[in-house]
């Protein structure tokens, strides 16, 4: 299930390069090429799922959801963000301020975040 005009399915395929962090069957942690924060690592579902509302139709089991978020968390654990702290985010649609239309959940940490998000 890939989209060829997708950003993210054509790094998943390799096309594209990216500076990977882990993967496992169900996602893959890459380096976010405009950083927001000091660490910005984004988790993208190797299946191009469109965004996280789609989930509620494909992901009965809840298993692509589950694996991403303990991917991210993961990710965080490994760049050292536990102690201080980190954030996860995962925009939906044009209000959400999503950009790439491929379900992704950023890793933002090294930095305090701030609250309300702008
Ligand atoms: P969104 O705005 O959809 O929540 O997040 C998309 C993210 O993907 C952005 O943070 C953007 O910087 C990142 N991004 C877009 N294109 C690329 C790319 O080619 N490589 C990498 N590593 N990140 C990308
Ligand atoms: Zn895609």
């Amino acid at each position: 299930m890939t989209d060829h005009a997708c950003i993210f399915c054509r790094i998943l395929k390799g096309e594209i390069p990216s500076r990977q962090i882990l993967e496992d069957g169900v996602g893959v942690a890459i380096h976010d090429v405009n950083p927001q924060a000091p660490f910005h690592a984004i988790v993208i579902a190797r299946r191009h799922v469109p965004d996280v509302a789609s989930l509620i139709a494909v992901d009965g089991e809840g298993s692509i959801a589950g694996n991403l978020m303990k991917m991210a968390v993961k990710v965080a654990q490994e760049a050292g963000l536990s102690a201080k702290g980190y954030r996860l985010v995962i925009n939906t649609g044009e209000f959400g301020g999503q950009t790439v239309d491929h379900l992704h959940i950023h890793v933002l940490g090294g930095r305090q975040m701030l609250w309300p998000p702008g």
